[in-house]
């Protein structure tokens, strides 16, 4: 499968692999990956290939399309709540938890774990701090599909959370999503918010669909779409 690499910066890449973006993050002294892919599994070695600082892997959520190269690492940080998401016993890897207000410092640059769950239990975004970007994982997106069918996934809880980055807001200036448009702007979380409250009240109207087997609803807000049960 192709993928491509863009460099945002002198120290930051994302890596495109057919539908799902990889980050990279260089530091000082160490670099992290966000995600390590779907249908690559070769992503340490791609990383590798654009810095020369040590690299770290971090996951967003352990969705399938976002640990395809994580049996690379012999370690990877990742929200506990999504462990049991994660090829449940047959990983040689070990997982590091980490939690909401975690900072991990790559050697001048600091990035902040914040909590988000609903997408899964153990999603997470990650705050860029000094460059007040926020790398959001599934739950932002724009022009993109938000899965929220199938178990673990919560929109009582995907509402919480994105009030939760609410208060985060003075922070960032724009959002990285894992998939579809980037970067995308900040009020895109209010939009998210009040969207996901109008399908939770009755208020949008859905068209079934089938995904994986599974009969689904599709809820078209015109900017994004929430697939639900
Ligand atoms: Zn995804």
């Amino acid at each position: 499968m192709d993928y491509e690499i863009i460099k945002i910066n002198e120290h930051t890449w994302r890596i495109e692999d057919s539908g799902v973006r990889m980050f990279l993050l260089e530091g000082s002294d160490k670099a992290l990956l966000v995600d390590s892919g779907m249908n690559v599994h070769n992503a340490k070695d791609i990383a590798e290939s654009l810095t020369t600082r040590p690299v770290f892997l971090i996951n967003t959520h352990a969705d399938m399309d976002h640990v395809g190269s994580n049996e690379q690492f012999d370690s990877f940080f990742m929200h506990p709540a999504d462990i049991p998401n994660y090829k449940k016993g047959e990983s040689k890897s070990t997982v590091i938890p980490v939690e909401e207000g975690d900072v991990i410092d790559l050697g001048g640059r600091k990035l902040k774990v914040i909590h988000i769950p609903g997408h899964t239990p153990g999603s997470i975004a990650l705050l860029d701090v000094d460059a007040r970007v926020l790398i959001s994982g599934d739950p932002i997106q724009q022009n993109g599909k938000i899965f929220m069918f199938g178990p673990s996934r919560s929109m009582e809880e995907y509402i919480k959370s994105l009030e939760h980055l609410e208060e985060y807001k003075g922070e960032f200036d724009e959002i990285w999503p894992s998939h579809s448009d980037i970067p995308v702007s900040c009020d895109l979380i209010e939009k998210l918010h009040d969207g996901a409250i109008d399908i939770l009240e009755g208020k949008v109207e859905g068209q079934p669909a089938e995904r994986f087997g599974r009969k689904i609803t599709v809820y078209d807000l015109g900017f994004s779409a929430f697939l639900c049960e």
